[in-house]
């Protein structure tokens, strides 16, 4: 396929059993078709859909990474909310090679966060129903999504234009981004932190696992608006924090940043001794401008060798 060739990978997307539109065979068909190599389903707060997707990676010759993308709290890098007050701060992290057992530690956490979803769930159905979204149940919520427990934002804006465009107006890809902004986002009028648990509580938990930890999207977990100057000047204390608190990675190669953000990022996580990991973040029509493989402005190219990396780091952390 035009400028792509063998070797690239994809270690950041959703599928049906979180909040993204397509299944896991369709993704794995989608990924033959873009030329990937391997590929790691990082749905939210589970792994539910790895069988699934193995016999499907199987049938296309793709690889699969075990992985999954989960919400913690970092109290080390504090944030203010629209409110003012300062707390611990929402982030977002990839868990790679994570064991699949149920009874393991790690997916012990798992069910504990998919528990913590779903009271968020309810919780933010009753604050939307009292600013206005009265006829956005739960109910509604739970004909869009999978399960009760992978539920999540998407969803709920779905629901909101569907059943609320006199307050939403219509969708399109504006209006869609001003719903998080203005409701759902962690500045919006609606929003509720999933989880008091911390980074420092899941890796002690995935200890000897094998389970390797990726800092996701980095910029928007930590800096919000970014400049070259700002990610010079804040990444590099960050970087370093989360290696020393037991991170193999950082997501480096981002879709949703520009190409010269990128080598920034991956140049300061090199710096730090650790391993650039990438993905699109593809989630469906969840997110339209999205292409799985190739990001948001279609320029993506993770390259295969920082899997091989990601193993070794695997391979050092089991016992
Ligand atoms: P949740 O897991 O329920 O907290 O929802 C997180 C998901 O919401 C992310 O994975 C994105 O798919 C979506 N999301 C969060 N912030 C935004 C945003 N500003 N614009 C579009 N989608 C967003
Ligand atoms: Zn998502
Ligand atoms: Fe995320
Ligand atoms: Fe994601």
């Amino acid at each position: 396929m035009a400028g792509y060739h063998r070797g690239v990978i994809d270690l950041h997307t959703h599928s049906t059993f979180s909040d993204g539109s397509e299944t896991p065979a369709t993704l794995a068909r989608m990924a033959q078709e873009v030329g990937l190599r391997a590929i790691a389903l990082t749905d939210h707060d589970t792994t539910a859909s790895h069988d699934e997707m193995q016999v499907a990676c199987d049938a296309h010759g793709i690889e699969l990474i075990p992985g999954t993308e989960i919400s913690l709290i970092d109290h080390d890098f504090p944030r203010r909310d629209r409110d003012g007050q300062v707390g611990g701060r929402g982030v977002h992290v990839l868990a790679y090679f994570l064991p699949l057992d149920p009874a393991s530690p790690m997916q012990q956490v798992l069910a504990r966060l998919r528990q913590d979803r779903l009271q968020r769930n309810q919780a933010l159905v009753t604050m939307l129903q009292n600013l206005g979204f009265e006829r956005l149940t739960f109910a509604v919520l739970e004909g869009l999504a999978r399960n009760a427990d992978s539920i999540g934002r998407p969803h709920f804006a779905e629901a909101m234009f569907s059943l609320h465009p006199e307050i939403v107006g219509e969708r399109t890809p504006e209006t869609w981004s001003r719903v998080f902004v203005e409701w759902l986002g962690s500045d919006g009028r609606a929003y509720l932190p999933k989880t008091e648990l911390t980074l420092e509580e899941v890796v002690a938990a995935a200890a000897g696992s094998g389970t390797v930890f990726s800092m996701a999207h980095p910029l928007l977990n930590y800096l919000g608006d970014y400049t070259a100057d700002r990610i010079e000047r804040d990444m590099p204390t960050i970087i370093r924090s989360l290696k020393d608190r037991g991170f193999a990675g950082i997501e480096a190669y981002y879709g949703g940043t520009s190409q010269p953000i990128r080598d920034l990022m991956v140049k300061l996580t090199r710096d730090a001794g650790m391993i650039p990991t990438g993905g699109s973040d593809f989630h469906g029509t969840f997110k339209k401008d999205v292409a799985l493989g190739r990001g948001h402005s279609g320029d993506l190219v993770v390259p295969d060798h920082v899997l091989d990396e990601l193993r070794d780091a695997s391979a050092r952390s089991a016992d």
